[in-house]
Formats: structure tokens, sequence, C-alpha cells
């Protein structure tokens, strides 16, 4: 039997701004964007209570608590705590798969013999988050990643549960059918008008009727998870560290040209964010999400790192190139995202490539456009991008 745990820390951003200065502790912590139109990233658990969520515009997180001290996202920070968090994950299995910065699944199966069962596992992980970082982690222990990542969060903040193999179904099936994992507004609604409100309505409902009503790959899908079938194993990533992008559509999207400009928008993104945190990449990763839920990545490692949105969007769109993306269903896209990896300081060293200059120039650019943004607005700053097709290139 396989065992997994998803590790989560709690309130990730605004854990390390009360960590790096105690005068926020107990107090309502807002990290994000202070613009008029910026948006909370991360919030600490004084200020959850006045109802304040993550990718709440700022002005209505500060409508709720006028008092909160609202501090500016410190990217840099947050990936040297996150890199010593994977650290630690590292010396309990070979197997963790990063799903974001601070958020991870482990498949310690391997390792149970030689260091404990899981959740001993679970609780050594929690002591030495919280000594050798002095930040909280929630963990969930599972037979499947699908209820490892529900027993994480059902606790927090500071939470550990173990769901034991044969206590799957009984953990799952109280639980409200928007935690399955693919159901989303539509989805939900679709359910709701069928009178099934919990996983387990949905597991006890023919797999027929699923299917009738939500086509073939939803329903099938549904259908397993609700009865606690999950085959996804833990994937490996050689670095686990990403700056990244990603969008989900309203409508499925099978226009490459609208998906390349997608790219070009979020590649800047990404770019401005690296030099925020005066870092650079020297992967990029291209993530598809289909509309039958299937979920493809597409890598390309850069001849040097860089921070330049140009060319880290000339890498994307090569790769979305080489994607099948088509007008019927299964390669219909709803989801288009980029991330950065393999990212290094901006100051490291590094080899000199023939094409030093014009990387340098591209960087350069991009601070200049951050100079110019950060003093008129973003909207008055564009990049002149020549979409040029690929193949030509
Ligand atoms: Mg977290």
């Amino acid at each position: 039997m396989t065992t997994i745990l998803h590790v989560d820390l709690d309130a990730f951003y605004a854990a390390v701004e009360q960590l790096d200065d105690p005068e926020l502790r107990g107090r309502p912590v807002i990290v994000g964007g202070a613009a008029r139109r910026g948006v909370v990233s991360s919030c600490s658990y004084e200020a959850r209570k006045f109802g304040i969520r993550s990718a709440m515009p700022m002005w209505e997180a500060m409508r709720r608590c006028p008092s909160a001290v609202v501090m500016p996202v410190r990217m840099d920070r947050y990936a040297e705590l996150s890199h010593a968090f994977f650290t630690i994950l590292g010396d309990f299995s070979p197997e963790v798969e990063g799903l974001s910065l601070d958020e991870a699944f482990l498949d310690v199966t391997a390792s149970e013999r030689l260091l404990g069962d899981g959740p001993t596992i679970a609780r050594t992980i929690k002591q030495r988050v919280r000594d050798e970082l002095g930040l909280v982690a929630s963990v969930g222990v599972a037979p499947i990643k699908f209820a490892a990542k529900i027993a994480s969060d059902i606790d927090k903040p500071d939470g550990l549960r173990v769901v034991l193999p044969d206590q799957v179904i009984a953990f799952l099936h109280p639980l409200p059918m928007t935690r399955l994992w693919g159901v989303g507004e539509a989805t939900r609604e679709i359910l709701a008008s069928m009178g099934l409100s919990t996983i387990g309505d949905v597991a006890r409902y023919p797999v027929n009727a699923l299917v009738n009503r939500l086509g073939a790959a939803t329903g099938h899908h549904l259908a397993a998870l609700a009865r606690g079938e999950d085959h996804r194993t833990v994937v490996a990533e050689s670095e686990t560290v990403s700056v990244g992008h990603q969008e989900t559509f309203d409508d499925d999207v099978d226009d490459r040209g609208e998906l390349a400009v997608l790219l070009l928008a979020q590649a800047d993104r990404v770019a401005h964010r690296l030099r925020e945190s005066n870092l650079r990449a020297r992967a990029v990763v291209l993530i598809i999400k289909y509309d039958d839920f299937r979920q493809i990545t597409r890598r390309s490692t850069l001849d040097s790192a860089s921070s330049d949105g140009g060319v880290i969007a000339r890498t994307a769109i090569e790769l979305l190139a080489k994607v099948t993306i088509e007008p019927c269903k299964g390669a219909r896209v709803r989801l288009c995202g980029l991330s950065a990896t393999n990212l290094e300081p901006r100051d490291a060293p590094r080899q000199l490539g023939f094409d030093e200059a014009t990387r340098e120039k591209g960087e350069r650019l991009g601070d200049t456009m951050d100079k110019l943004a950060a003093k008129f607005g973003k909207a008055t700053i564009r990049r002149a991008v020549h979409l040029v097709d690929p193949d030509d290139d």
C-alpha cells in the first residue's frame, strides 16, 4: 500500500512576514499589491477572521479590516524559505512533487521502514519546519493523492490528518462534492441539479447517468474519485521552485494565435516577477490542460538564464507549436500557463554567450519597462512584439 503525504505551509507569505517582523505577530497581515487594483496574495489567520481570502481585491479586504497591515510581496525571501522547505522534504523521500513554493506531495512508502510510518514522518516534518524555518506546516497522510490533499486542508492551521487505507471512503463521502477535483462552477451546478451534494452522493449515483449528464471524461473521472480511486503517482521534479502564471478560460480555446497572445502577456508578467525577485530562469515550462482534464507540460532549457519577457515568450510559443490543438472534444484548451524554472539569482556568475549583448539589452529593456510601469502604471507600457511563426524563426 502506498503512503502519500501532502505538506502545505500555512498562510505562507503572511507567515514569513510575521516571522521576519515580530511586531506583526498576532495581527491581521495581508500580503499583496497595495495599488487600487491590487489583490490579496496571502493573509494571516488573524486577517481570515474578517473574511479576507487570497485573490480578494485589496479594497474589499481593507473594507473588511481597515486595521490590517499590508505588506508587499517579497518573492526572493519566499523563494529562499521555499528552498529550505524543500530541502527538509527531500530528507524524507526522493519522491517529492512540488505544487507551488509552499506545497508538495511526498511518496514515503519506501521510507517507512527506515523513518517510521506515515504519521510519524508527518509529525517529524512538522517539527523540523517549525524548528528550522519558524513556520507552520499542515500535513495530510493518505494512500491516494486526492485524499492526502484534502486531509492537509481539513484541520488547518497546524493540521495533521491521517486517513488510513480502510478509512478513505468514510473520510471522503460526507464531504461536499465541490471538493472533487475538476468540479468547477458549471459542473457543480449540474451535480446540484441532479440532487447530489456530497462526494458520497456522487459515488452512489449510477456512472452511466453521470456520463450522460457530464460527458465521458468528466463522468468517469468524478465517479472514480468519489469511490476513492486515484491512480496518479507522485512525480518528482528535479527542481520545484518556479515562477509561473496560468489562466483558466470560461470557454475552451482552439486558436493558437489567441493562446500565443496570452502567452506573451503571461511571459511579461513572469519576467517582471523574476526581475522583482532578482532571479533568472534557465528553463521554461508550458502547461496546457485540455477540455477533458488531460494536462500536459512541455519544457525547454534556455541557452542562458534569462529574465527577459521576450525570450520567455518566444520559448513558450515554440513549445506551443509542437502541441496538438484542434477544434474538437479533448483537443480544445481549457487552461494555458507558463512557468519559469531552474531559477538562479540574477547576480550569479554565468558563462558569457555570443548573444550576451542582445540578452543584456532584453533584460535592460525589461528593467526600463518595470520602472516606467512603476511610475506611470502598467497600462501605458506595452512591449512591441512581433509574433513570428516559430517555424521560420
Ligand atoms: Mg499553503
